[in-house]
């Protein structure tokens, strides 16, 4: 053994890394592949952290010397995926994890049509390696740049009534815990921590392999429908949503009107997307430009608004588009500049009310009559305000932290910010705070990864009936408090630092 072993990283890890590291099987030391300048930022680059070490293992073993190392160094670690979640959920001044390089496909089962992957794989990945077998993921978000194991960590949904959220699809996986031990768990085996782990936060372990079940791969054929938001609330009772497998709704409040996208599945032969206005750079970038004006003159908001959205669709009501495209592509879409997002599930036959009484607000609100206690005036939002579907009572193994109602179908509202040149909305806070104020009176909960400011923890455990039990489940496997994020005991755990990390701490802090 070579004691000088990884002396480069000495500094963060002590003396431990020379033993740590050696693997008498193979006469030869782990890797241990850390960078020490890597600076963390989310999609929208609206947060920032500097990790003291950026690490990306490539095997089982590489992680769980990490994790024993952080373990005896009393540092805390934060996994990261592709770092979409728009909050600070992965921002960290300690170590920070990435999978990357940990994303290969490790069994297969054809005769179940299941996939046993590494967790760091990304879902555009997963669906090529699913595509080159005829599979397919049942389905899917708006992107597909987010890990797997990421996607699930927060609930990631699509929107459709005949599915619940992609952890559906997760029908086991295998968690390192801050022991070093991995446990799998599925339906069948440690069901709570499964259960836990199927929305973990990042705040259990680390989540190493995943086991998913596909689908045969199918094509949707789908169209969008220019439709005046009046009359699809007329509708929302009939069969709105229960008409296409996938079906969403995006609402844009100063056009008066909404598109309603839809797809089924078919075995029509595939046929381009219609040309997007604000695909071509032309369009994306006067789009960009004129938001970035009416962040000075905020008024201008509604005049570019519908601008846009006769340039992308058209005024008139009726079909905008269609297209027929394998499920990955059709299901996915141009998600534009980086972006605040503040999006609630609520029950879906909420649906109307949520949305006249925000409407009736961004309409100045006279006499008060949507009932929110926060002025509009100034306000100006951007479009569209995305209506998104999900039935998670029809997945049979429920995440304890899924935020989609239990009781029947979900409506998830999501109030998108754009940052146009990376400038922010003037008064969005004010337009944040009243948004969810609407949604908790209207019995809601903010998706776990996105910008909500204002709820807090007690609101949090009051929410989640099997928010104790998670967060006892959670100290046990983790009685270091490795896991136990900023974000984590800003949000849920409090600030109480009585775990053994701290221990650790002190002890090394006494040295
Ligand atoms: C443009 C855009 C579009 C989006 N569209 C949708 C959508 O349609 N529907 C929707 O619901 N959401 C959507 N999101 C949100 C996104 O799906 C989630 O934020 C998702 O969690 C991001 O995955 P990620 O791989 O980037 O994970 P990260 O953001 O990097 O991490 C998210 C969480 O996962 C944890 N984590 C990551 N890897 C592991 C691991 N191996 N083990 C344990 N924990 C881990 C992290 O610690 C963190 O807590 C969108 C976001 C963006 C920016």
């Amino acid at each position: 053994m070579d004691p000088g072993a990884h002396r480069e990283f000495r500094k963060y890890t002590g003396d431990a890394i020379s033993t740590l590291s050696w693997d008498a099987n193979t006469g030869t030391h782990i890797p241990f592949r850390a960078s020490v300048s890597h600076k963390h930022h989310t999609w929208a680059k609206t947060h920032f952290s500097n990790p003291e070490l950026f690490l990306q293992p490539r095997t089982e073993k590489e992680i769980r010397l990490i994790v024993n190392l952080a373990r005896q160094c009393g540092k805390r670690i934060v996994v990261v995926g592709s770092g979409h979640s728009p909050n600070d959920l992965t921002c960290t001044s300690s170590w920070m994890v990435n999978l990357d390089g940990f994303s290969s496909i490790a069994l297969e089962n054809s005769r179940e049509l299941q996939l046993e992957v590494e967790a760091g794989i990304r879902l555009y990945q997963l669906a090529n390696e699913l595509e080159k077998r005829g599979w397919a993921m049942p389905n899917l978000g708006s992107i597909t740049a987010q890990s797997i194991a990421g996607a699930i960590a927060t609930n990631t949904h699509g929107s459709s009534l005949m599915h619940g959220t992609l952890s559906q699809a997760v029908v086991g996986l295998t968690i390192m815990l801050s022991s070093g031990e991995s446990l799998r768990c599925s339906a069948m085996e440690n069901e709570d921590l499964y259960h836990a782990a199927l929305v973990s936060l990042g705040g259990l372990g680390i989540i190493t392999h995943i086991v998913f079940q596909a689908v045969p791969a199918f094509n949707l054929a789908w169209k969008q429908e220019v439709v005046k938001t009046p009359r699809i609330l007329d509708n929302w009772k009939t069969d709105l949503w229960t008409r296409s497998e996938f079906i969403r709704m995006w609402w844009f409040p100063y056009s008066g009107r909404s598109i309603v996208w839809s797809a089924n599945r078919t075995e029509e032969p595939l046929r381009e997307r219609p040309h997007s206005w604000y695909g071509g750079w032309l369009g994306r970038f006067s789009y960009e430009l004129a938001l970035y004006f009416s962040t000075w003159f905020p008024w201008l908001t509604p005049i570019v608004e519908r601008y846009v959205f006769s340039m992308q669709y058209r005024w008139e009501e009726g079909p905008a588009g269609s297209a027929v495209q394998k499920s990955q592509d059709a299901l996915t879409m141009d998600c534009l500049f980086p972006q605040l997002v503040n999006e609630w599930a609520i029950p879906l036959e909420k649906g109307p009310e949520a949305i006249q009484r925000l409407q009736t607000w961004l309409d100045g609100d006279k006499g008060n009559k949507s009932g929110i206690p926060f002025s509009p005036k100034g306000i100006y939002v951007h479009a569209p305000i995305e209506v998104r579907v999900a039935d998670t009572t029809v997945q049979a193994e429920k995440p304890w932290l899924d935020q989609s109602c239990q009781t029947g179908p979900t409506l998830y509202l999501n109030a998108t910010l754009y940052r146009p040149f990376l400038k922010n909305p003037p008064e969005w806070e004010r337009y944040y705070n009243a948004f969810e104020w609407l949604m908790k009176d209207l019995g809601g909960r903010p998706h776990w990864a996105k910008n909500f400011i204002s709820t807090s923890r007690e609101e949090f455990w009051g929410m989640y009936p099997k928010m104790k039990d998670w967060v006892e489940l959670r100290d046990a496997v983790d009685p270091h408090g490795m896991f136990a994020n900023d974000w984590l005991k800003r949000n849920l755990l409090g600030d109480e630092d009585d775990t053994e990390l701290t221990q650790i701490k002190e002890q090394i802090g006494k040295t």
